[in-house]
């Protein structure tokens, strides 16, 4: 049974269009990420939240949804635009953890933690009410 305010048929996109999502299970609570490799491939940082990999039903008639990948975790985006939509652990394939920035509504959502926050670059205002961690948290 979802929690309230938790909708199970999210939708999201990439910014052209060519690569369209819908999920089919509430996603987890968001978590910033300011690892350098989050950074650089955001230009600023990470905010996802996981699902269950097998819960995203990618809609991409052309191909254009494309993978990075590096020995710990890939990243996938829309090659066409360059968005970043999805990232994956290397350990954790069941789940995957979508960009929240990419969804048509994020209404809902909460913020969990910020991980690598000491990485943070100093014109971000870290947020004071979640807990804060050297590196990637309890992940
Ligand atoms: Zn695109
Ligand atoms: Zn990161």
């Amino acid at each position: 049974m979802p929690e309230p305010g938790r909708p199970t048929d999210r939708t999201g996109a990439c910014l052209c269009g060519a690569v369209t999502y819908h999920l089919t299970e509430p996603l987890a609570d968001v978590l910033h990420c300011h690892c350098e490799n989050c950074r650089r491939t955001t230009g600023n940082f990470v905010a996802a939240a996981r699902i269950d990999s097998a819960a995203i039903e990618v809609t991409d008639p052309d191909g254009h949804l494309t993978w990075y990948r590096l020995p710990y975790a890939r990243y996938g985006f829309c090659e066409r635009c360059g968005s970043t939509l999805f990232w994956v652990g290397a350990d954790h394939e069941g789940a995957t953890s979508l960009m929240v920035g990419s969804l048509d509504s994020a209404d809902g959502l909460r913020l969990g933690g910020v991980w690598f926050s000491a990485d943070a670059q100093g014109h971000h205002v870290l947020p004071g009410d979640v807990p804060h961690f050297d590196g990637n948290g309890d992940y």
